[in-house]
């Protein structure tokens, strides 16, 4: 996108010069515009399952383009913050992937004014390295990440483990029940089993797998997990995550010592993978 309308220019000007971006102040003013180009934004793209690519590395963003092309998904690109903030405005978006190191603003910044008024899933294109930071977006509302670079492989898996949840997808087909090479967990019902045995989990446990299961495959920060488990974020709970999760591990996975379902982000958290083998 080269052109801005005055309109959009405007509006986006108006949102980055708020004096705090992430406060209620934001998130009203963001919904009252969204409220006045609700028809605006039906008329210009009636389609679902668009990514937006938002990245100034013309070479990357071909790479992306490319793979998102293969799997057949519709592709608009942006070059920097501004032009990825309206076109999520004006388009009805499937995907946002997002690199944080901008030209024009911090990708940190355009995720939370996307978050303002948007819920469409977003996932963080990061240099590998950047833990904090990809930390800190996963907190701000980012549905999950991959690290710079990456193959084309890793890209279709986790742009699949973010499109679960697209607006597109029929309620009917999304299941509170996870079954996945022998693990079976029943969120509804309270129930897991591994190769069809029960087995008890403590509440905290539970708490844990059950918000893995709602976001299988996406990377969930120690700070999530600790608010699923007792539902607080207090930082010197992440030790006694740990423990919980080896607790989990030990009654999952078949060798706790090398997990295969809840595998390790390191210095970011935990992730149930949607592995492709049988039971
Ligand atoms: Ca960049």
């Amino acid at each position: 996108m080269a052109f801005l309308c005055a309109t959009t220019r405007r509006t986006i000007d108006f949102l980055c010069t708020r004096p705090s971006v992430c406060g209620a102040e934001v998130r009203n003013d963001a919904s009252e515009l969204c409220d006045n180009w609700e028809s605006a934004r039906a008329m210009i793209d009636l389609d679902m399952g668009v990514v937006l690519i938002i990245e100034d590395d013309p070479a990357f963003r071909r790479f992306l383009r490319h793979t998102l092309a293969v799997q057949r998904y519709e592709v608009r690109e942006a070059g920097n913050g501004r032009q990825g903030i309206a076109a999520a405005l004006h388009t009805t978006l499937g995907l946002i992937m997002i690199d944080l190191g901008l030209p024009d603003m911090d990708g940190m910044d355009v995720i939370r004014l996307i978050r303002s008024f948007s819920e469409v899933p977003i996932l963080v294109v990061s240099n590998r390295g950047d833990e904090e930071a990809k930390v800190a977006a996963l907190d701000l509302g980012a549905d999950d990440y991959i690290s710079k670079p990456c193959t084309a492989e890793e890209l279709t898996t986790r742009i699949r483990s973010a499109s679960r949840d697209w607006p597109g997808d029929d309620e009917q087909e999304r299941s509170t029940v996870f079954s996945n090479a022998g693990l079976m967990v029943d969120v509804e019902r309270g129930v897991v089993t591994v190769d069809g045995c029960e087995i008890e989990l403590s509440e905290p446990e539970f708490g844990i797998l059950r918000e893995f299961v709602l976001h299988a495959g996406r990377a969930l920060t120690h700070r999530r997990l600790v608010r699923a488990a007792w539902g607080t974020e207090e930082a010197s709970d992440v030790r006694v995550l740990r423990t919980c999760i080896r607790r989990i591990r030990e009654k999952i996975e078949r060798s706790p010592g090398q997990p295969r379902h809840i595998v390790t982000e390191a210095g970011i958290g935990y992730r149930l993978e949607i592995l492709n083998d049988s039971p």
